[in-house]
């Protein structure tokens, strides 16, 4: 038997098209460039990976987690930073008037788009930040940013966060939400969309021990990526170099993984010092600093490590990740198989009467009620056996229930394995604790 990986973007583009992973956004219209609709499948899977992030963030004793609204003050983006400084350089073509990061295209060859010669203006900023009207009054007061960050709202938090859950540092506020960048040149799927789903932590701590927590947290991030799944040399650290890093920060790592495209960051884990609660100190006029109990009621703006991943470049490495072509040699047995970790399958099982009878039908709805209600299963009649699992591999469904005549007086049902095809044949009776057991994490 052979096996081979996913090849090009294409390929799990169509795939998730069809069979509900993702979708374009108004498609009917003809689409939103850069922006998706997580279907059916993609919404479990998705939601499966921020569960996963969730429970290893916070069911820790030093980290909670918050939920903070995207609007926020006009004035938080001019302390962090972003109003005046989130930009990235552009270039326009002068012929077809298509739009560049400068950092991404080489100006002296000709525009990709209309391949026009020396045509590309001169690099200018741009500022990332989407701008709206909040109120009914249209002036430059009531201007709003939709947040390009979930961090600024845990920042803004500290404090409030800190006394009333009597949090000792260092400890962490975790948060999912989602973010909007007006990226210049999106693309790749999901990998750079302009509107986009982050999980941030900050761990806030007492300066000076920082390295430390940074290294903990490295590794803590690392692990979960294995966990999900991900194979290890398809993922890599990228250590941002000094003339990287941003001017605050004193450490900075990205965890990368081998996109179809190539290699593309899926999280930053920084050590950002007191950069971020020091701006907004400055620019509210409140002080953000803590009163260390442990040290003499000694007061300081805590330091920050902070970690950053991105749902659904997570959720796009382990898709690509799982995808495998596989053929056994024998003329068209040919299959798709995307091998999710159990625990990440959107569907953990499926029940599939062998026939439309009946008295199939009787003892497989009867399953099938029995293991929904824990499990997400699907329900399949339709089609020829070896078609349904086919379809069930197609999504990633560990495995398949078949009710078949000899259940009937046997109370057995044939359980397949997604991976190895292997079948066994199990009393109904057991169904249940076979799933408990395979799905154990
Ligand atoms: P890039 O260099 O790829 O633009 P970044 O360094 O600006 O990313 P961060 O600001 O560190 O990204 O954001 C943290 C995480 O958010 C990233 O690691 C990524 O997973 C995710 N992310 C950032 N921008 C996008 C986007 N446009 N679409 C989808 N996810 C994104």
């Amino acid at each position: 038997m052979s096996e081979s990986n996913l090849k090009s973007m294409a390929d799990l583009v169509s795939l998730s098209k069809r069979r509900g992973f993702v979708f374009q956004s108004s498609e009917v219209y003809g689409g939103l460039s850069s922006c998706y609709d997580y279907g059916p499948l993609g919404v479990e899977l998705k939601n499966n990976i921020k569960n996963r992030w969730w429970k290893t963030m916070t069911l820790r004793e030093d980290v909670v987690g918050i939920d903070a609204s995207i609007f926020m003050h006009p004035q938080v983006w001019k302390a962090s930073g972003h109003v005046d400084g989130f930009n990235d350089p552009m270039v326009d073509c002068k012929q077809c008037k298509s739009r560049y990061r400068a950092d991404q295209i080489d100006t002296s060859k000709p525009c990709p788009a209309c391949g026009s010669k020396d045509t590309f203006t001169e690099p200018r900023d741009f500022n990332l930040m989407f701008k709206t009207q909040m109120g009914p009054v249209e002036d430059s007061s009531s201007t709003v940013y939709m947040r390009p960050e979930t961090a600024q709202g845990i920042f803004v938090n500290f404090l409030n966060v800190q006394s009333t859950m009597r949090m000792k540092l260092p400890f962490g506020i975790a948060q999912i939400g989602k973010a909007f960048r007006n990226e210049i040149t999106p693309g790749n799927f999901v990998f750079r969309m302009r509107e986009f789903e982050q999980m941030e932590m900050q761990y806030f701590l007492k300066p000076g021990t920082q390295m430390e927590s940074f290294e903990k947290w490295r590794e803590i991030r690392w692990q979960w990526h294995i966990d999900n799944g991900l194979r290890a040399d398809r993922i890599r650290w990228k250590q941002h170099g000094p003339d990287e890093l941003a001017h605050y920060a004193d450490a900075a790592w990205d965890i990368e993984y081998q996109f179809a495209h190539g290699w593309g960051e899926m999280e930053g884990i920084h050590s950002r010092t007191d950069f971020d609660l020091t701006q907004h100190e400055k620019f509210s006029g409140k002080s953000l600093s803590y009163v260390d109990q442990m040290d003499g009621n000694k007061k300081y703006v805590p330091y920050v490590v902070e970690t950053s991943v991105g749902a659904d470049r997570c959720f796009l490495a382990v898709m690509s990740d799982a995808y495998r072509l596989e053929n056994e040699g024998q003329g068209d047995s040919e299959r798709v198989v995307m091998k999710f970790h159990p625990k990440l399958a959107p569907v953990k099982t499926a029940i599939l009467p062998l026939m439309k009878k009946p008295e199939l039908e009787d003892v497989a709805r009867k399953l099938y009620d029995d293991v929904s209600s824990d499990y997400m299963s699907e329900y399949d009649v339709s089609g020829s056996i070896g078609k349904r699992y086919r379809r069930q591999d197609e999504i990633g469904t560990p495995f398949c229930m078949t009710v078949d005549y000899d259940s009937l007086t046997d109370q057995s049902v044939t359980i397949r394995d997604r991976d190895t095809m292997k079948q066994e044949r199990i009393n109904v009776s057991q169904v249940k604790n076979y799933l408990k057991d395979h799905f154990k994490f």
